[in-house]
């Protein structure tokens, strides 16, 4: 048994404490101490006791929360790939036995027998030390990106459904004459962290990139979009701002209305990418209109989830470009910063909060 200090639920029942506890050794010898811990929407539900999916790991009665990580080696045991005071951040899946978990691709299980760590049978992360194997943490290229790195797991999920968008791109020429996205237009629905994220991702593709929500947003949100080209619109004012075509939706939001909405008006070969998960958002009709639409005008709606050890390695590579622009405001996405012990930080959410983190150091 392990002797920890972290944050525990009871999966999937909920709740979130803080303290001592004895888990089954984590596998792996490389000795890893936690630096920051992001929180995202799942853990909040897993302390609403809201993901009926969630389950504790064998023989232990509760989940140590977290799977948004960024820590240091303290002691790399037998790794030959670490050594001690190297960043590392820790992949979240870990691979059933399907073909595609045996080929290091679970983030494409094919029978939902993955592990997820501090969600689905696997202790996380939010507690100062863990185990590990070298396998299953990805090195951060720079020390210089301790206070930022604990965004690779949001952005590894970006990175993952660029990879399925070229695959989809493919079917047809989905660049503009000149070869370019330039003539292109990319919608991202929401204002969290993600929609931040994959709206950077295609700005830099060369897309002409809108984050949209149904409200204003506070000036910290509108800064970053400055800095990273984005053009903000608030759609429940203008969604006039939309009429011109859109060549891809990306959703953040989960709300089958408002997805409708911008699919509606996909360009010829467009796509909408579904990432953002809402099982409480209300229904909405899709009309025989709809589906003529995406018969004659070629659209694609898929969905994306998790991504691969290899989607960390390209999220570490984006932040690193991101987080060296002079003057960056990529740390800006990071608005809060708490203790271990304040727990409310599942419980509430700060109106201006775009990604909370837990520092551990
Ligand atoms: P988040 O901070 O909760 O972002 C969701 C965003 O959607 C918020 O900005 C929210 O705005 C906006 N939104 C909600 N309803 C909307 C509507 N009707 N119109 C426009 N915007 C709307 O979450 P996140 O961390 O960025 O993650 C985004 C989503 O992806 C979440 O649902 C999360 O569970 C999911 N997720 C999926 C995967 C995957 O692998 N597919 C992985 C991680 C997360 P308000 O705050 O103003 O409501």
């Amino acid at each position: 048994m392990q002797k920890i200090e972290g944050i525990i639920t009871n999966a999937p029942k909920g709740g979130a404490t803080y303290g001592n506890y004895q888990i089954e050794n984590d596998t792996g010898d490389v000795e890893v101490q936690t630096l920051y811990t992001g929180v995202c929407g799942t853990d909040r539900g897993m302390v609403a006791g809201h993901l009926q999916f969630a389950y504790n790991p064998e023989n232990q009665e509760f989940t140590v929360l977290g799977h948004e990580a960024v820590g240091r080696v303290i002691d790399p045991g037998s790794s030959r790939l670490f050594r001690k005071g190297d960043l590392v951040v820790p992949v979240v899946r870990r691979p059933g036995d399907c073909v595609n978990c045996r080929i290091g691709r679970q983030d494409n299980c094919s029978d939902g027998k993955k592990h997820e760590a501090g969600i689905t049978g696997k202790n996380g992360f939010m507690r100062s030390t863990f185990f590990d194997t070298e396998e299953y943490l990805v090195k951060v290229p720079d020390q210089s990106m301790k206070d930022y790195a604990v965004l690779t797991e949001p952005t590894k999920n970006v990175m993952k459904a660029m990879e399925v968008f070229r695959k989809i791109s493919e079917r047809s020429i989905f660049t503009g004459e000149d070869s370019t996205y330039g003539s292109k237009r990319c919608v991202v629905i929401g204002t969290g962290p993600e929609a931040y994220l994959y709206a950077m991702a295609f700005s830099d593709l060369g897309f002409s990139t809108s984050i949209t929500n149904r409200h204003t947003v506070d000036d910290n949100r509108l800064n970053i979009c400055k800095f990273f080209n984005l053009q903000f619109v608030d759609y429940s004012t203008n969604e006039k701002a939309f009429d011109s075509g859109i060549d891809v939706v990306v959703d953040t939001s989960g709300d089958p209305g408002t997805i409708l909405k911008f699919y509606r008006k996909l360009n010829y070969n467009g796509m909408v990418m579904l990432f953002g998960t809402n099982g409480k958002a209300q229904p909405s009709e899709i009309s025989g209109v709809d589906i003529d639409l995406m018969i004659e005008r070629n659209l694609t709606i898929f969905g994306t989830v998790d991504a691969a050890k290899i989607h960390y390695v390209q999220a570490l590579e984006k932040l690193s470009r991101w987080g060296s622009l002079p003057n960056s405001p990529l740390k800006k996405l990071i608005t809060g910063l708490y203790n271990p012990q304040d727990t409310t930080v599942f419980t509430r959410r700060n109106p201006t909060e775009i990604k909370a983190v837990i520092k551990w150091e």
